[in-house]
C-alpha cells in the first residue's frame, strides 16, 4: 500500500512537470516558428517585388541575417532544452521502475572505486577529497553507486571557485541504519531552498550552471525506494552537507515493488 502511494506521488510529480516545465521551451519554439513564418512571407514578397539581381542579393542577405538567424538559433536552443528535459524525465521514470537487487555493500570499496572513475573531474576541479572509514549498508549496488556519484559530482560542480574545493565523506551507524554525509565547502544553499533542490528540474542559479536539475530528484527516488532518507543541511557561505540514510539491518529493509534481497 505504501509502495503504491509512493509510486502515485512520483507519477503525479512527473505529470506536473511534463505539463508545466516543458511548456516554456515549447512556447519559445512556437513563438519563434511564427516569427520565421512571417520572415518567410517577407522574403517571398521581396522576391516578387525586386527585379535587379544585385538589389535582390543585398536585400535577401540582410533579411536572412536579421530575421532568420536569430529565430533558427532560438528554435534550436528550445528543442535542445526539451530534449535534455525529456532525457532527464526518462532517466527518472527508469530509475523508478528498475527493480533493486539488495545486497550488503562495502561502502569503503564502493566509494573508493567511484572516486577512481571521476579522478579526471577531481583533478580538473583541483578538489581535495577525504574519505573516512565507512560502515556498510544494504542496497542495490548500481543504484547506490548512482546516488553517491551524483552527490560527489554535485559537490565538485557546485564548488566555490574562489577557494580550493574540499569534500569529506563520512558515515556512522544509528539504530540499524547507516548515515553517510558528503560535506563540501561550496557556496552553500539557502535554508528555504533545501527541500526544493530535490524537486525535478529545480536549479538554483540556472544561469551559472548547466545541469538539468533531475540529479537530486533521482537520488531521492532511489533512496526512498530503499526505505532510506536523503536530505541536505546548509547555510549560505558555509558549504553543504548531504546526508544519506540507508538500512544496515534487514529489519529496516521494507522491500517495495519487485525488489529482492
Ligand atoms: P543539477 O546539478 O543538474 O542542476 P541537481 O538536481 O543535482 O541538478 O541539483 C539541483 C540544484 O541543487 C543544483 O542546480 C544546485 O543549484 C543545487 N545543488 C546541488 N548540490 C549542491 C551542492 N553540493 N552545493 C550547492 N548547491 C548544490
Amino acid at each position: 500500500m505504501e509502495a503504491l502511494k509512493v509510486k502515485n506521488q512520483e507519477l503525479e510529480s512527473i505529470l506536473h512537470i511534463a505539463n508545466h516545465d516543458l511548456r516554456t521551451p515549447l512556447v519559445n519554439i512556437a513563438g519563434f516558428s511564427g516569427e520565421l513564418s512571417k520572415s518567410f512571407q517577407d522574403l517571398q514578397k521581396t522576391l516578387e517585388k525586386v527585379d535587379d539581381p544585385w538589389e535582390l542579393k543585398k536585400e535577401l542577405t540582410e533579411k536572412l541575417k536579421e530575421d532568420f538567424s536569430d529565430s533558427l538559433d532560438l528554435i534550436s536552443a528550445g528543442a535542445t532544452k526539451m530534449k535534455l528535459m525529456l532525457d532527464g524525465l526518462s532517466h527518472l521514470v527508469k530509475a523508478g521502475f528498475s527493480a533493486a537487487k539488495i545486497e550488503r555493500l562495502n561502502m569503503n570499496i564502493l566509494i573508493g572505486t567511484l572516486l577512481k572513475t571521476i579522478r579526471f573531474q577531481i583533478q580538473q576541479a583541483q578538489t581535495e577529497i577525504a574519505v573516512e572509514e565507512l560502515p556498510d549498508c544494504l542496497g542495490d549496488n548500481s543504484q547506490i553507486n548512482h546516488v553517491f556519484l551524483n552527490l560527489l559530482e554535485n559537490a565538485i560542480k557546485h564548488r566555490d571557485p574562489s577557494q580550493t574545493g574540499k569534500i569529506r565523506v563520512s558515515g556512522r551507524m544509528n539504530n540499524g541504519y547507516s548515515i553517510y554525509c558528503i560535506e563540501d565547502n561550496g557556496p552553500g544553499i539557502e535554508v528555504g531552498n533545501l527541500e526544493d533542490i530535490f524537486k525535478v528540474f529545480y536549479r538554483l542559479n540556472p544561469a551559472k550552471n548547466n545541469g538539468e536539475g533531475v540529479g537530486l530528484a533521482i537520488v531521492r527516488q532511489i533512496v526512498n525506494r530503499h526505505n532510506g532518507k536523503v536530505w541536505a543541511e546548509s547555510e549560505i557561505g558555509r558549504g553543504s552537507n548531504f546526508f544519506v540514510k540507508l538500512p544496515n539491518h534487514k529489519k529496516n529493509l521494507d522491500l517495495m515493488g519487485n525488489n529482492t534481497y
